[in-house]
């Protein structure tokens, strides 16, 4: 009935395999589990027919399928997704499949005692008649990402089952530490060989992102002078008074908490202190490269005002950016947005196009001169014990990925 049997089978399989990153560890991969799993995706690649299977030194599989046309203007597209889950729980994930969901039931997650409702979770009624994948409330699902990881391998063994479909030279490539924020730091743009490429890596249907955060981390480290509270009259400098103040000096809506779309924010992620020395630790976002900038400058600019006052050094700012907004560089090179919005309308997908309030390693790729847009891979509520995703927006995700090879080709 289904047009792809394996695909619910093939993200089963994957889903109960442990893959969570490690973002404590120094090694890459950061976990040897995902090592194993990226191993068995190789075997399993190669299994399908695929070609040039091999593992980068990065932790990337890479894969090709060969044109099946004489084509040589036909772009060369490659697919992406990553293989580790997200901070939370991710051993002995032990899916639940409700066949048939009614858009209105409060759905059980096992034992747990949690649940998933309409009344939490508004977005389940738009899944009445679909079967949903959910977690027992113990775990995460990682449909993030495996459901991008089966969508892709699912669409490319049904290219090889079926050599009438016309495409030129296609690239797949799977990979760790999405989630730590590292993956694709180093993902090897040459050896992969597309001319664009898309991250399946989106969550609900529709989903299509090319625009997002330019990203920065902040270390504000803040050197007090402490003396006995009791003779401290215009000799003593509290380093955690001096950190409030220092956060008092930006705006109070510039918060994540009080913002949306496009509005950019600073993050106070972490305070740490005692009266001789405190840490502010923040993450800068924006989607506007010129007003991310100064939202950067911004931070000197307040530690310079102090440490004047002060007549001393003792705020320092470290700041260190983490990825750009993709969108600076889609722009100009809009093939793959539009193929993919194409696509999607071809199959009476709606597409959804908004800036991501975040960034996907499709913002370095990129970067690193692949042009690599996000499509959506299903996932709802994710990184969590409340994720699920339903079978048929796999299955629609998968037709996408057929749907733009196929138009790819065509004149
Ligand atoms: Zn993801």
């Amino acid at each position: 009935m289904t047009k792809y049997p394996e695909l619910t089978e093939r993200f089963l399989k994957y889903v109960k395999v442990d893959t969570q990153s490690d973002e404590n560890s120094e090694t890459v991969p950061s976990s040897p589990k995902e090592v194993a799993f990226l191993a068995d995706l190789a075997e399993e690649l190669k299994a399908i027919g695929l070609e040039n299977v091999r593992t980068m030194k990065d932790g990337y599989v890479f894969a090709e399928l060969s044109s099946n046309i004489d084509d040589s203007a036909v772009p060369t597209i490659g697919f992406i997704a990553h293989v580790d889950t997200a901070d939370f729980n991710g051993a002995n994930i032990n899916p639940q499949i409700i066949e048939n969901y009614d858009g209105q039931s409060s759905i059980k997650l096992g034992n747990s005692g949690y649940e998933l409702t309409t009344n939490e979770f508004p977005s389940l009624k738009k899944y009445a008649r679909h079967t949903l994948i959910t977690t027992d409330g113990t775990t995460l699902l990682g449909a993030d990402d495996k459901a991008g990881d089966a969508e892709i391998i699912t669409a490319a063994q049904y290219l090889i089952a079926h050599p009438e479909i016309k495409h030129g030279d296609l690239r797949f490539a799977f990979g760790p530490d999405e989630e730590i924020g590292i993956g694709a730091d180093h993902f090897d743009v040459e050896t992969f060989g597309a001319d664009f490429a898309y991250t399946m890596d989106g969550g609900p249907l529709g989903e299509l992102e090319w625009e997002t955060f330019n990203a920065a981390s902040a270390v504000i480290t803040i050197q007090g002078r402490n003396v006995h509270p009791g003779t401290a009259k215009d000799t003593m400098v509290n380093a955690i008074q001096l950190a409030f103040d220092f956060h008092e000096q930006l705006p109070v809506h510039d918060r994540p908490e009080n913002t949306e779309g496009t509005e950019g924010f600073w993050h106070l992620l972490a305070v740490d202190g005692n009266p001789e020395e405190a840490t502010l630790r923040y993450i800068v976002r924006d989607h506007d490269r010129n007003i991310f900038e100064e939202r950067k400058q911004r931070l000197l600019d307040i530690a310079d005002a102090f440490n004047q006052k002060l007549g001393e050094k003792r705020i320092k700012v470290v700041l260190k950016d983490q990825y750009y907004n993709m969108g600076e560089i889609l722009k100009d090179d809009m093939r793959s947005v539009n193929l993919a919005e194409k696509a999607m309308n071809n199959l009476e997908i709606k597409p959804i196009i908004e800036p991501v309030r975040g960034g996907t390693d499709g913002s370095k790729i990129t970067f690193l001169g692949l042009p690599t847009p996000n499509i959506f891979a299903g996932g709802e509520n994710m990184h969590g014990r409340f994720e699920y995703v339903s079978t048929t927006v796999m299955e629609q995700a998968t037709d996408v990925i057929l749907e733009i090879v196929k138009l790819a080709q065509e004149k």
